[in-house]
């Protein structure tokens, strides 16, 4: 019996997913040297399923260690695929709303990408960013587009916004209920608001088995039943939903519900095949980790292995599957600020595509399929032939 309570629906009945200790704390941590990405600080991941609601969440989560610094680097804007993700995000967007002029805000907005984009294809609006990990300057646009270097607490800048973004964000807080609450909280009671959220899929990385997308960064870990239910109880209503990204992402447009609509409790519908999945998942998983070591070191026989991704995904399989960095002799990504940097944990070196030849890499196992297409044609182009294994 595991004594803990799910944050979203307070179901009392969980059972563990992964249960693993010292894992490193950052995966999107820039490492300039070796030295200091294997001494990464690392926690435990002890997430737990809530079968009442469809949530996962790591018990073990200290929101202390976390930092969000300068040396964060996540960007994918280096990939044409994810481009194409982020014009159909941003058009969706400008088609779900009146046009005219509004005033967007971005919380968690990286880099500024995504904002800008919008600001840009947007060109009545104001945009305003939020995020502890922007650099880069406050103002841009002719004053429409801001940015502000810090996490969101409320509305700055005067008028209270039309449309509110949060891409991939709440999957780092350990309480999105007073996350939402607090956006709800800040919204003037007159105004028509859009509420647009972004965040993985539970349901997908159960189904497709994959391991790799459960790391320290990511505490909490949305369903569709129990995103619908944590924006409910947050006093916001679900206006249309999407799966994205070729199922990995959940997509949702909220609006603001101005009565606690409180008929359904902490009920709400569950899927009988999420449950079942995360089921075998829990049952799987320790075999799931052994049968991918097993794989690597056969693999391995035929000439030396790098794994293509160092973003979280590829930072948490290295960590797992080859955590003292015997059979994977090298991380591939197409950002160059990461090429030359140490995934956190195990030290592996992140090097660029275009070097696999001069490594002598016989294959690369790709951490994303939805990629799969676009990497090879870069080694194609590249005139690099080279094994390639995906993971279905
Ligand atoms: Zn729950």
């Amino acid at each position: 019996m595991i004594e803990a309570q799910c944050p979203i629906c307070h179901g009392g009945h969980l059972f563990p997913l992964v249960d693993l200790k010292a894992l490193p704390i950052h995966q999107n941590f820039l490492y300039r040297n070796y030295r200091d990405a294997i001494n990464a600080d690392r926690g435990n991941l002890h997430i737990l399923f809530c079968p009442n609601c469809g949530f996962a969440f790591n018990k073990d989560f200290n929101p202390n260690k976390i930092s969000y610094t300068r040396d964060y680097e996540n960007s994918q804007i280096c990939s044409p695929y994810f481009l194409q993700h982020i014009s159909n995000r941003i058009n969706r967007i400008i088609d779900g709303t009146k046009a005219g002029e509004k005033k967007i805000v971005e919380i968690g907005c990286g880099n500024g990408y995504f904002l800008r984009e919008l600001a840009i294809a947007s060109p009545a609006s104001i945009c305003i960013g939020y995020d502890p990990a922007f650099h880069g300057g406050s103002s841009e646009l002719s004053g429409r587009l801001k940015f502000i270097p810090h996490y969101f607490k409320e509305f700055e800048y005067g008028d209270r916004p039309d449309i509110v973004i949060c891409r991939h964000v709440i999957e780092h807080i350990r309480d999105p209920i007073l996350f939402l609450q607090t956006i709800r909280e800040a919204i003037n009671d007159e105004k028509e608001m859009a509420l647009f959220v972004e965040t993985p899929d539970l349901n997908w990385i159960l189904e497709n088995k994959v391991f790799w997308d459960f790391f320290y960064e990511h505490c909490s870990y949305f369903s569709l039943s129990s995103l619908m239910l944590a924006l409910k109880k947050s006093r916001f209503k679900v206006i249309e939903h999407e799966s994205i990204f070729k199922e990995q992402y959940l997509w949702i447009k909220a609006e603001r519900e101005d009565y606690q609509n409180n008929a359904f409790g902490n009920q709400i519908g569950i899927s009988s095949d999420l449950i079942e999945s995360a089921k075998r998942f829990s049952r799987e998983f320790a075999g799931l980790i052994s049968f991918w070591q097993e794989k690597i070191k056969l693999i391995h026989k035929n000439g030396p292995v790098a794994i293509w991704g160092a973003g979280a995904k590829g930072a948490a399989f290295v960590n797992l599957v080859d955590p003292e960095g015997k059979f994977v002799h090298s991380v591939v990504d197409i950002n160059p600020v990461k090429q030359g940097g140490y995934i956190a944990g195990t030290g592996h070196p992140i090097i660029n595509y275009q070097d696999l030849a001069k490594h002598g890499i016989h294959t690369v196992v790709l951490m994303n399929l939805n990629y799969e297409q676009e990497n090879r044609e870069l080694l194609k182009r590249a005139g690099i032939v080279i094994s390639i294994e995906g993971y279905q």
